[in-house]
């Protein structure tokens, strides 16, 4: 199956700066051309499958924000370019929001933390319910100093599989966004330790700094990040194929 890249409209940019994003455009679409050559297979190794996509935040609780520019949102705009990519590859995408609302029972009763903490527990009730085979959430990072910046996975350290997901997406960002040069790293978040499936934090990029968070806000850009997830999701499984055709393999050989 071809799932076409992003596609980036060069008609807004001008002269210095268009010649610079001529060049970084044309070495993306070369980058995209030959990713895209490996889709027709790599694309089938998520078909059914059941995949949660986690906008983080919403509602009540905006998460970060720079100016008028908020978390809730971003992560809700990405979430839902990314739907549309698994969406045409055959997954089955259960989107935990549509709009800008948290997921707390309504009419909810209680402390603005009370209210954070069960809209945290009804996001992995809802993944766990559903027997999803991967769950993805998607937040920005933010710092106290502006300077730090780039796209980054968390996963639990427990689990194996959560890792493969986290590196395969990292990967992709390194490749994809081509600004960023982290690491996918283990941490201790509530969500990725209580859901039962293959689980990653992507933070898509830090909004305390001034130029990611002007990317961050970039529908182009944005596609470009929903793409990178897409096409780490893709390449994890079939990682994940082969490590367990590899352990099969060592068994066979050893009569286990
Ligand atoms: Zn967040």
């Amino acid at each position: 199956m071809y799932i076409k890249p992003p596609e980036v409209n060069l008609e807004k940019k001008k002269s210095i700066a268009m010649a610079l994003f001529l060049f970084v455009v044309l070495c993306g679409v070369i980058a995209f051309s030959e990713n895209a050559a490996q889709q027709p297979v790599l694309a089938y190794g998520i078909a059914s499958k059941i995949i949660v996509v986690d906008p983080g935040h919403g509602g009540f609780d905006p998460g970060a924000w720079r100016g008028s520019l908020l978390e809730k949102d971003i992560t809700l705009q990405i979430s839902k370019k990314l739907q549309a990519y698994l969406s045409e590859a055959g997954a089955v995408v259960i989107l935990l929001r549509e709009k800008d609302e948290d997921l707390a029972p309504a009419p909810f009763k209680g402390s603005v933390r009370e209210r954070k903490r069960s809209d945290l527990a009804a996001r992995v009730e809802s993944a766990n319910k559903s027997k999803a085979d991967i769950y993805v959430s998607i937040h920005t990072n933010a710092d106290t100093s502006p300077r730090w910046s780039g796209a980054q996975t968390f996963y639990n350290s427990k689990s194996d599989a959560s890792k493969i997901l986290a590196e395969a997406i990292q990967e992709e960002f390194i490749r994809v966004l081509g600004n960023t040069k982290r690491k996918a790293k283990t941490g201790n978040y509530y969500i990725i330790d209580k859901t039962e499936m293959p689980a990653v934090i992507a933070e898509v990029g830090f909004i305390s700094n001034p130029v990611e968070a002007r990317l961050l806000s970039d529908d182009e850009y944005q596609e470009r990040i929903a793409y990178a997830i897409f096409s780490g999701i893709i390449k994890s499984q079939s990682s994940e194929t082969l490590e367990k055709e590899k352990i099969a393999r060592v068994k066979e050989l050893h009569k286990l």
